[in-house]
């Protein structure tokens, strides 16, 4: 039997277009057969897609992405079936999305010398306690005309070397690792290569990570070339990590379609065996 698996979904609880449950119908509707909510650096949508998961017969894995940083470069952690009321994480996540919040705010200060555009704007866009993001005020600067899509925002106003760019603060990737382990969570490295976002780290960042409990690389990722899938790909094999696949679904803020990079159902069961929390609905 042939299972799909996608490990890699956001939601509007961070910066994806559809609500939690939503993304889990979707998934079903899509032929998948397990997906995995992996929202920036919140947990928030995890009760309404584990009811969306058992009404629509599809296996749900809880999980997260968490914003780091690993010498000035940013990293993103996924974190699969940790215990997501873990006091030191929850900690860690707050200062996060506390300063994700003021960030968002100077940025839009910001642009409101040179462009008309107020916080209202951005508020407007985004659901009550979602985890702010650069692509909540892209989706402002649409909904106002001064951009087509949340691409071109990126590529101008928003890009990381732009004067309207503001950093927010994120743990030290290497830290964020051991503090997804102590929660009983399975750190599985995003998009390590995608370079097409920014700077990536060395693989020395990768070989640091991985003695402190790294458990894998998302390896097959569309923001990865062939070449950079080949590499990492060796890689993995080399330090002995899983290997996984997965769309990074955004709903409607980005072209990736659910299921279209997918991991195998042995990594799957490596991964639930590790983690702390249950897969829901199996
Ligand atoms: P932030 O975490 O607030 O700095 O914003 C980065 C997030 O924006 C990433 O997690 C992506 O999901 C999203 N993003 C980055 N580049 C693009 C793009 N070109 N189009 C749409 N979303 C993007
Ligand atoms: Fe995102
Ligand atoms: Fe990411
Ligand atoms: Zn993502």
């Amino acid at each position: 039997m042939l299972v799909r698996i996608d490990l890699h979904t956001h939601s509007t609880v961070s910066d994806g277009t559809d609500a939690p449950g939503e993304v889990v119908a979707r998934a079903a509707e899509a032929g998948l057969d397990v997906v995995a909510l992996t929202d920036h650096d919140s947990t928030a949508g995890w009760t309404e897609a584990s009811a969306a998961a058992l009404e629509r017969g599809i296996v749900l894995v809880p999980g997260m992405e968490i914003s780091c940083r690993a010498g000035g470069v940013s990293v993103h952690l996924l974190s699969y079936l940790h215990d997501p009321t873990d006091a030191a994480l929850l900690a860690e996540l707050e200062l996060t999305r506390d300063s994700r919040l003021h960030r968002a705010r100077r940025m839009v200060e910001l642009l409101a010398r040179d462009l008309r555009i107020t916080w209202a704007d951005v508020e407007a866009q985004t659901e009550p306690g979602t985890t702010v993001g650069r692509p909540h005020v892209a989706d402002a600067l649409v909904a106002l005309g001064h951009v087509p899509d949340r691409s071109a925002a990126f590529d101008s106003y928003l890009a990381t070397g732009s004067r309207y760019y503001v950093p927010h603060h994120a743990p030290d990737a290497v830290a964020a690792v051991r503090l997804v382990r102590a929660a009983g969570g399975v750190p599985v490295m995003a998009h390590p290569a995608a370079s097409v976002r920014g700077a990536v780290v060395g693989d020395e960042t990768i070989r640091r990570m991985t003695d402190a409990g790294l458990a894998g690389l998302e390896v097959h990722h569309r923001d990865h070339t062939r070449s950079q899938t080949e590499h990492l790909l060796d890689l993995a094999h080399s330090l002995g990590l899983l290997v996984t696949g997965s769309s990074d679904y955004h709903g409607a803020g980005k072209p990736s379609l659910l299921g279209e990079h997918t991991t195998a159902p042995e990594v799957l069961e490596r991964i639930a065996d590790q983690g702390r929390w249950p897969v829901v609905g199996r």
